[in-house]
């Protein structure tokens, strides 16, 4: 019962169904562009509204906006290490951390299983938009784009580590600290696009 995703060992290639049904496994996986062209039109469009229809000014639409991605920077931290590398001392447990992050530790190289896919966000995307609306109201339309831009850069800041050898510009630091989670250490260094939260909470390693 002690498997954890510590114990799985990755591998340099090749991948694994995650489910039965053709159908369910082809929905289980993406392109990265697609999140990621699907988050940014979403966030321009909410822009627009809260420009075009709201009495926000500008400056407050730009606070909201960077509040949104400071946000979403510390959602990425939690869920990375509270649901993603959550306890796995029941068999239910277990299943749920491989099936949503497990698979990619196990994996790390394949490029179809780098993100949420789009079948499932779009249910966790509207949802979220739900709670941010009744907690924010017309806020929202600057505070989620934010968010969004946030995760878009979450998403290709961790398609570009996976995807390519160590870049030689400012993705090098970025790219290192996750390799460091892979392989040296899936209790240290949570935050992918940034590491700010790790030294915050004590998680950074070097
Ligand atoms: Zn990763
Ligand atoms: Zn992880």
């Amino acid at each position: 019962m002690e498997e954890t995703v510590t114990r799985i060992k990755p591998k340099n290639s090749g991948t694994r169904p995650l489910f039965d049904n053709p159908i369910l496994e082809k929905l289980s996986r993406t392109h990265i562009s697609v999140p990621i062209t699907i988050y940014l039109v979403t966030s321009a469009v909410l822009g627009w509204y809260a420009f075009t229809y709201t009495q926000m000014s500008a400056g407050w639409i730009g606070f909201l906006f960077f509040a949104g991605i400071f946000v979403f920077s510390l959602v990425e931290y939690a869920t990375h290490r509270g649901v993603f590398h959550m306890d796995t001392d029941t068999p239910v447990k277990a299943k749920i951390q491989y099936t949503f992050h497990g698979i990619h530790h196990e994996f790390p190289k394949d490029k179809t299983r780098l993100a949420m896919p789009p079948a499932a966000a779009i249910f966790v995307g509207a949802a979220l938009f739900g709670v941010t609306f009744l907690l924010l109201g017309e806020a929202s339309y600057a505070f989620f784009p934010g968010f969004l831009v946030g995760y878009s850069g979450y998403l290709f800041v961790h398609f570009i580590v996976h995807a390519y050898p160590p870049p030689k510009n400012l993705f090098k630091k970025l790219w290192v600290n996750h390799a460091v989670h892979h392989y040296k250490s899936h209790d240290k260094n949570y935050g992918v696009s940034s590491p700010l939260w790790d030294y915050v909470f004590g998680t950074f390693m070097k």
